[in-house]
């Protein structure tokens, strides 16, 4: 359990590496406005894996909305991903699941 444990702890620590370092990278701040978003996230410079929500409660998937935490385009990727349906992956801070729940709240919420 121990060796689990530091296995999760050295994960972390390189996964929080990298996010530090993209952030870090992004010195020219592209236009994070209309369709141009994608330019501007920062998963671009991050490994697409961390993103797979496929494996829940995986520590990886708490690493990835720290990402989108810090990301400039967080509010656009999550619009994205709920008007066009994605159903996979980490889209906005959020898990394919945790989309779904949000759609059918709003879907409520509008009868
Ligand atoms: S909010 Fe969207 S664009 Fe930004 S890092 Fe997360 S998944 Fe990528």
């Amino acid at each position: 359990m121990e060796g689990y444990r530091k296995i999760l702890e050295s994960q972390r620590t390189l996964i929080d590496t990298q996010i530090r370092w993209a952030v870090e990278s992004m010195t020219d701040k592209p236009d994070a406005s209309g369709d141009d978003w994608r330019a501007a996230a920062l998963c671009q410079k991050l490994d697409p894996e961390l993103f797979d929500d496929t494996y829940r409660n995986n520590p990886q998937i708490e690493m990835a909305k720290i990402a989108c935490g810090v990301c400039l385009v967080s509010d656009q990727c999550l619009n994205y991903a709920l008007k066009s349906n994605e159903n996979a992956l980490i889209y906005g801070g959020l898990t394919s699941k945790e989309r779904r729940a949000l759609r059918r709240k709003m879907n409520r919420s509008l009868r």
